[in-house]
């Protein structure tokens, strides 16, 4: 099993409190406008970010469940039916609505 060290959970807080001050001042923007995440992209890479959660790695994230997606993920942001959608944690990018990172939160 994998455990978040102190300095992963410190990691996260500073890039989820720069995710709500961005969002604070500025509206979400429609998806469409913005840019892809890609898998590639040094934060998204950090948590763990796939397109499809179906492609997740369950040994490296031991704590994902097959029924975690950004689509019922509390940080999503945007319409419910777009299939790109921004999210809080990636200020400026739009995730995919059956995609996953490691800042999964259950909505
Ligand atoms: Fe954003 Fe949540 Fe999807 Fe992660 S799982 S990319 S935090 S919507």
């Amino acid at each position: 099993m994998t455990d978040f060290s102190r300095r992963d959970v410190l990691k996260l807080t500073l890039l989820a409190s720069t995710a709500v001050l961005t969002t604070a001042v500025s509206a979400p923007t429609n998806a469409a406008d913005l840019p892809a995440l890609t898998e590639t992209d040094p934060v998204g890479a950090a948590l763990g970010y796939k397109e499809a959660s179906s492609k997740v790695d369950v040994k490296k994230y031991p704590n994902f469940k097959p029924d975690q997606y950004c689509n019922n993920c509390k940080l999503i942001q945007g319409d419910a039916k777009s299939l790109r959608r921004p999210c809080s944690i990636f200020p400026g990018k739009s995730v995919a609505a059956k995609g996953w990172c490691a800042a999964y939160v259950k909505l």
